[in-house]
């Protein structure tokens, strides 16, 4: 039955942020392929993100662990999976600040899973690697930090961009779990030939983001007048990306992308973070009906987070080039609508930070 799918595709972490924006793109783009959605519904996992596609008949959702080989090789086996995309991991840097084993768990042993059981199932299949393929989804947090110009008053705040032929210098026990999840990906395409591709990306925003992340969290808080706590001087620079931008991409990658290789995914768009909470303030404060920079008293200066890096900036011009992509949204829209979004969505937010109690 599952072949008269083209591709039949085991899709991990489909119930969190970036992995269920990507399942709906996937589900209504391509009938013709069918998404396996394995994830094991965590704290930040939801199966609300997928309301709207969940009956689908091309699209089946399996709670389970990626570290738990055996479930992962039947799942293999019995949908004869072609294709893998791989999003499932912890994903919070201050989590894995508090408890990196979990980290290493999912985010290292989950990838070695996945890639030991995709190399065993697919050298079973008569066609072995052909038309089959492994897509790891990364970020750029791998690459470390990177030098900021103290004198620049607007992007980009330094001169230097994340290449994709940097090398790794991951500061978190979240990027340091996930630079090494990237390693033995490339480790199963250097030792036993596994066709891979990976993509590092920069930061998200949009919708269906848990709110423990800067732009949800900052929202939530300004809307019931909380502290919006911000670390260090909020001078901390991020590369932003619309979520939608990201999810076209990986799509773009995953058929287009050249087997071996690493692609770079950002909006050379970087902000400092105290200046998106200015932002949101201006635009929340308006659609709220409140004075015009009425929730600036909110603002609340923490202590920096242990090894922040400063500075984070992504070089795309590889997949602009190579592959024809480029961001449709630019950050002052995508805000708009990721702020829209949660204004018409509290419910959605509401259920999730009283679950949470
Ligand atoms: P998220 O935290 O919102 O979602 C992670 C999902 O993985 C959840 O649904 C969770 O239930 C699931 N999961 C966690 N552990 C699992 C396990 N052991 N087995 C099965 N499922 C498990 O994360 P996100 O922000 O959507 O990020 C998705 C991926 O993209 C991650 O690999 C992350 O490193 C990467 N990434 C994220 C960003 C970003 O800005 N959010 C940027 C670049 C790359």
């Amino acid at each position: 039955m599952n072949k008269r799918f083209d591709k039949r595709i085991l899709l991990t972490g489909g119930c969190g942020f970036i992995g269920s924006h990507l399942v709906k793109l996937l589900v209504n783009k391509y009938p013709n392929y069918l998404i396996v959605n394995v994830d094991k519904l965590t704290y930040c996992g939801n199966l609300d993100n997928l309301k709207d596609i969940e009956n689908n008949e091309n699209y089946i959702f399996i709670k389970e662990d990626i570290c738990n080989f055996d479930k992962i090789s039947k799942i293999f086996k019995e949908y004869d999976i072609n294709g893998v995309i791989h999003l499932a991991a912890e994903s919070h840097v201050d989590n894995s600040i508090k408890d990196p084993f979990i980290f290493v768990k999912t985010n290292v042993l989950g990838t070695v899973t996945l890639l030991q059981a995709a190399k065993e199932y697919w050298l079973e299949t008569k066609n072995k690697y052909e038309n089959k393929m492994f897509y790891h989804v990364s970020t750029d947090e791998v690459y470390g930090a990177l030098e900021m110009d103290e004198t620049k008053t607007e992007q980009p705040y330094g001169n230097t961009f994340f290449k994709e032929t940097d090398k790794y210098f991951p500061h978190s026990p979240y990027s340091a779990s996930k630079a090494s999840s990237d390693h033995f990906v490339r480790a199963y395409h250097d030792t036993y030939g596994l066709p891979i591709v990976i993509s590092n990306c920069s930061n998200n925003y949009g919708g269906y983001q848990y709110p423990e992340k800067l732009i949800p969290l900052i929202f939530y808080n300004i809307v019931n007048e909380k502290p919006l706590p911000i670390y260090g001087k909020g001078e901390n620079v991020r590369d932003w990306l619309y979520v939608e931008d990201h999810t076209r991409a990986i799509d773009l990658i995953f058929h287009k992308g050249k087997i071996g290789e690493t692609y770079n995914i950002g909006g050379f768009n970087e902000w400092k973070n105290i200046d998106i909470v200015k932002l949101m303030i201006n635009i929340l404060d308006e659609n709220l009906g409140k004075p015009k920079g009425y929730s600036e008293k909110l603002i609340t200066y923490v202590e920096d987070r242990a090894g922040h890096d400063l500075r984070y900036a992504i070089d795309s011009s590889k997949l602009q080039n190579e592959l024809g992509w480029k961001p449709l949204v630019n950050f002052e829209e995508g805000i708009r609508r990721t702020l829209q979004w949660y204004l018409e969505n509290m419910e959605w937010l509401y259920n999730i930070k009283n679950k949470k109690k």
